[in-house]
């Protein structure tokens, strides 16, 4: 190697750190660093949402139902990263989340 390549960098010629672009989300795939993952269960879902509003990554899918309007309708592993969030914040009365192992 080269004596200029070794050289140390000044301040002024370092670059930027710590900055990524705006807007990029969608790009990164949270999903790959899941260990477990929550199950929904569709039969026990009342769709109260709080799933929905307590999920960090967006991750909670839904959908319009004509009679009882926005619904839970599964979950994005693309981007869940396996928090539990969802799980824990599901009514203890309802459990429609439970969080499994996942199958490497
Ligand atoms: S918190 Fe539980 S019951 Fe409520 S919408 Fe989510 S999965 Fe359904
Ligand atoms: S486990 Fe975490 S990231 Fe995955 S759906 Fe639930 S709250 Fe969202």
């Amino acid at each position: 190697m080269k004596k200029e390549e070794n050289r140390k960098l000044t301040a002024a010629e370092l670059p930027a750190g710590g900055l990524v672009e705006a807007g990029t989300a969608a790009n990164f795939h949270t999903g790959s660093w899941r260990s477990e993952k929550p199950v929904w269960n569709k039969d026990k879902c009342i769709s109260c949402l709080t799933c929905w509003i307590s999920c960090p990554d967006s991750a909670i899918l839904t959908a319009q139902d004509e009679k009882k309007g926005t619904v839970v309708s599964g979950i994005d592993y693309d981007f869940c990263k396996g928090c539990g969030i969802c799980v824990r914040e599901c009514p203890p009365k309802v459990q429609a989340l439970t969080m499994e192992q996942e199958k490497k």
